[in-house]
């Protein structure tokens, strides 16, 4: 059975989202295809959604104009995988405190029971690479990159930590929701989009 994966198209890094999500779907050998998405109709449509990395800010405002984080909302209620990547982490939070300014006001999606420290490892020069591991979901080395990153400074009840670094929570995931802080569509490895993906056929069958 053929699925349908959305790319949030407002802001940020859209199109190598679409790369490694096609990427993956072809070495996963299976039936899907990837589009980017931006009104509630086109979201309406989906079987799993990439919130990609960007400006939280700026994709929480735009789609609260546009109509589309309501559409988002319901439909991640109705339990439609979504793969939520730094600023996209932020947007699915539902508690979110800048570590320089403070509590933010900022429009989100607060569909997933985590706290969330935005801009956690400095700012934009502070950017940098590390391995990494998300054991539990049989990824045991990853190169994770962080631009500007988030951590998760607190996890609500059944919310699993899938990694962490220098003691900072960096993904996690609960039911079909996953958060990470870093950039897996900025490296050639797309076991991430993989897992995610599969996540997606699941869900589907
Ligand atoms: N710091 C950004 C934000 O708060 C996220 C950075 C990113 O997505 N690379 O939205």
């Amino acid at each position: 059975m053929s699925f349908t994966i959305g790319v949030l198209s407002i802001q940020g890094d859209v199109k190598e989202n679409i790369l490694s999500a096609k990427s993956a779907i072809d070495e996963l050998g299976i039936d899907g295809k990837v589009i980017d998405v931006k009104t509630p109709e086109e979201i309406s449509q989906l079987d799993g959604l990439i919130i990609p990395g960007g400006e939280s800010t700026t994709i929480g405002k735009l789609s609260l104009v546009n109509g589309s984080l309501k559409v988002i909302k319901e439909k991640i209620e109705g339990g439609m995988p979504v793969l939520g990547i730094c600023a996209g982490m932020i947007m699915l939070s539902n508690t979110v405190n800048d570590r320089i300014v403070g509590k933010t006001d900022q429009p989100l999606f607060g569909i997933f029971d985590i706290k969330l420290e935005r801009n956690s490892f400095g700012r934009q020069r502070e950017s940098f690479e590390s391995n990494i591991s998300l054991d539990s979901i049989n990824i045991p080395k990853f190169n994770g990159v962080f631009i500007r990153a988030p951590s998760v400074s607190d996890v609500g009840s059944d919310v699993e930590i899938l990694s962490k670094f220098n003691n900072r929570i960096i993904a996690v995931k609960k039911g079909n929701v996953i958060g990470t802080a870093f950039h897996p569509e900025l490296t050639e490895d797309t076991s991430l989009h993989k897992y995610f993906i599969n996540l997606v056929k699941i869900s589907k069958n």
